[in-house]
């Protein structure tokens, strides 16, 4: 069955590309972890932990607490609170952000949090809308054929035909609601919704008409008047407050939940004040007490916790106390740190204690050589590379000696030029050319400290 509705998506620019073979827990259905599973490879304490927060978030027990995923670096942690947001669903607003980020000239930090925030809170509208329903079945080539109602020939081999819910009527289609129904991939016996009134049906350049229908009696298409529809149904649209708040930046429209999910599709760009939040608050709140709309905790995942100031963590420990908090995860890869914007206050993970305090912390440990090369074979499969057996080796060697970052990022260029050389597969040159070309962390920290007066200091 499909919906073909009007409704912009909430999803933030891709930036997990390094995960791509991560598909999600990779948990059997009794919550244990296989070893490999999803595209997931050990850290197994550490993945049944986060399904039991997924059965939480589920269950809607888990709205104003915070999960803090703490290991060292290439861990899995970012791996890790993606595949949580793949185990709740598209439905459920994901929004990954960097600790750094919320620094910038032209937001103040804490709104820029706030706006975050925002995102990570999905409402889920049930609106009643009058609509078309009926099943795609295939014109005849006499109907296909007909150029009837003044439209010509060009756009009737676009016609598609649509049985209205009496089974005895065809609905002529704009040819934009056409591409609309060839985006969806619908074919013939599905049952497919069109909204009865909508933009798209209006280019049909009749003003009495939305669309029109084939009469089998008349043999002939007649204009659906205004008004005249077949079937309401109910359509849910899923937003986030922060698409209500940037669709309702320019004061205009009415109060009402309709049309600030009117505002979703006009381009525009004022500023987001706290009173226009308080005033979507207010709206929203009332629609959730009258059943129209509910609220959708989503997740808020902060990477590089520790970069935040305690500025921040004072907001976040404020903000997880509001009723409409998302699902906060954070991650750090520091140990004992100094807290930003403190002189010498040091916490473990360089977040206050009274923070960690509240949070559920979920461990992720350093793999062995056999998950590396399992990670690293899994990784070259999903970018498509091929690798020998010996080469593959050694690159897996630098995940355990230097990182899994490392090692994961040395697998393009060594493909690279493996190319360059004409060879169809990475071998161990490529590999050792590589080496030589990138260093990693721990040789180049040693050139600068043997070379310390070549640098500025
Ligand atoms: P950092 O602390 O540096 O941010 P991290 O703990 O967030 O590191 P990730 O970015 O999740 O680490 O992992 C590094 C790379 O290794 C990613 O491409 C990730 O998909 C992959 N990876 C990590 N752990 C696993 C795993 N257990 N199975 C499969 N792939 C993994």
């Amino acid at each position: 069955m499909v919906t073909i509705s009007e409704v912009k998506g909430n999803s933030r620019e891709n930036r997990t590309a390094a995960h791509t073979h991560i598909k999600g827990l990779g948990l059997k259905s009794d919550g244990s972890a296989e070893t490999t599973g999803a595209g997931f490879v050990g850290q197994v304490a550490a993945r049944e932990a986060c399904g039991v927060v997924v059965d939480l978030i589920k269950c809607k027990k888990m709205s104003g607490r915070a999960v803090l995923l703490a290991g060292g670096p290439g861990t899995g942690k970012t791996a890790l609170a993606l595949a949580i947001s793949q185990e709740l669903g598209t439905k459920v607003p994901f929004c990954p952000i960097v600790g750094s980020e919320v620094y910038s000239t032209e937001v103040k930090k804490t709104e820029a949090l706030m706006e975050n925030f925002r995102r990570a809170i999905g409402l889920r509208v049930r609106e009643t809308k009058e609509v078309y329903e009926g099943e795609v079945t295939e014109l005849t080539p006499e109907e296909a054929e007909n150029p009837l109602g003044g439209y010509g020939k060009t756009i009737s081999h676009l016609l598609i035909g649509l049985k209205s819910y009496k089974g005895t009527k065809k609905l002529r289609l704009d040819p934009s609601i056409y591409e609309a129904i060839q985006k969806e991939r619908v074919t013939v016996g599905d049952v497919i919704y069109i909204e009865a009134n909508t933009g798209a049906c209006k280019r049909v350049g009749r003003s009495d008409a939305y669309a029109t229908e084939f009469d089998l009696e008349a043999e002939e298409y007649v204009p659906i008047p205004k008004g005249e529809v077949h079937k309401k149904k109910e359509i849910v649209q899923d937003v986030t407050l922060h698409d209500l708040d940037i669709a309702n930046a320019r004061p205009q429209g009415g109060q009402d939940i309709m049309s600030m999910m009117g505002q979703l599709m006009k381009p525009k760009k004022t500023e987001i004040t706290d009173k226009l939040r308080e005033e979507i608050n207010k709206v929203v709140s009332r629609y959730i007490d009258q059943g129209v709309a509910e609220l959708v905790p989503g997740v808020l995942f902060i990477d590089e916790v520790h970069m935040l100031d305690i500025e921040c963590f004072t907001y976040l420990n404020r903000a997880l106390e509001s009723s409409i908090s998302p699902i906060v995860i954070l991650a750090s890869n520091r140990g004992k740190c100094t807290i930003r914007g403190t002189e010498e206050l040091v916490a473990a993970h360089g977040i206050p204690p009274d923070l960690v305090a509240r949070v559920i912390i979920i461990p992720t440990n350093t793999y062995n050589p056999d998950e590396v090369k399992t990670i690293v074979r899994l990784r070259a499969r999903t970018e498509g590379l091929f690798i020998t057996e010996p080469a593959l080796n050694k690159i897996s060697d630098h995940g355990v000696k230097v990182s899994l970052r490392y090692a994961l990022q040395l697998l393009t260029p060594a493909n690279i030029l493996a190319r360059v050389a004409h060879k169809k597969e990475i071998d161990v040159d490529a590999v050792a050319e590589c080496e030589d070309l990138f260093l990693d962390a721990r040789r180049s920290a040693s050139i600068v400290n043997n070379n310390e007066d070549t640098f500025i200091s």
